[in-house]
């Protein structure tokens, strides 16, 4: 995960979204952005203005922090996307879907994406009966994600799962929670992603 400054609660406000960057406090009444649904500073009830740069960059700078990426590593995302047959803002996105940290969240095996990483990369994970300690691994369709047999007393990924009722996962992948198993069923699509995002103000972005 990229290193963040300052607090991740002020990246919700800024970006008027809860990005769920703090695990269990996202769900509860200490949730920063239900408390204060602005963006932070001394002006940040104030602007309601903003330039189509400025639109483009909060996009961009939303998915990013989203994804818990550095400026450069989102940017080769953007690359990468670009080389890409397809629309070019759809495959940013389906890309940054199929990393291996951010399917370890989604199935419910880390509660924050910045966990997820965290766990990626110490080797608690097989891919298809491999350890994958990559946290940028792209999972293609039918692989299968498994907790090491040793890492399954890990607290943090048993309270994890246990936390993981509290939201929904993807239709695009399946949970076995008590073999502690997961199952890219198929390529997630555009229509998958539920966080309302404006792709296309990032392409643009980068576009300039
Ligand atoms: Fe964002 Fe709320 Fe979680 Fe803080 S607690 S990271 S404001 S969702």
């Amino acid at each position: 995960m990229g290193v963040f400054h300052g607090s991740a609660c002020s990246h919700c406000r800024r970006e008027n979204l809860k990005l769920f960057l703090k695990g269990d406090r996202c769900y509860t009444e200490k949730c920063a952005f239900e408390r204060r649904a602005y963006p932070p500073g001394q002006h940040g009830q104030n602007r309601t203005k903003f330039s189509e740069f400025a639109l483009q960059l909060r996009e961009k700078q939303k998915v990013r922090r989203l994804y818990g990426l550095l400026e450069k590593q989102f940017k080769n995302y953007v690359g990468k996307a670009l080389k890409e047959t397809g629309v070019t803002g759809e495959k940013l996105l389906t890309n940054l879907e199929r990393r291996l940290d951010d399917v370890v969240y989604k199935m419910g095996f880390a509660n924050s994406r910045l966990q997820a990483r965290q766990l990626v990369s110490h080797g608690h994970f097989l891919v298809n009966g491999k350890k994958v300690t990559i946290p940028s691994f792209l999972l293609k369709e039918t692989d299968v994600i498994q907790v090491r047999e040793k890492s399954r007393t890990s607290t943090a990924i048993l309270a994890a799962i246990d936390s993981v009722k509290r939201r929904e996962i993807p239709q695009w992948l399946e949970l076995d929670a008590p073999n502690f198993k997961g199952t890219v069923k198929q390529l997630p699509k555009r229509a998958d992603i539920m966080v309302p995002i404006q792709e296309n103000l990032i392409v643009e972005y980068y576009s300039r």
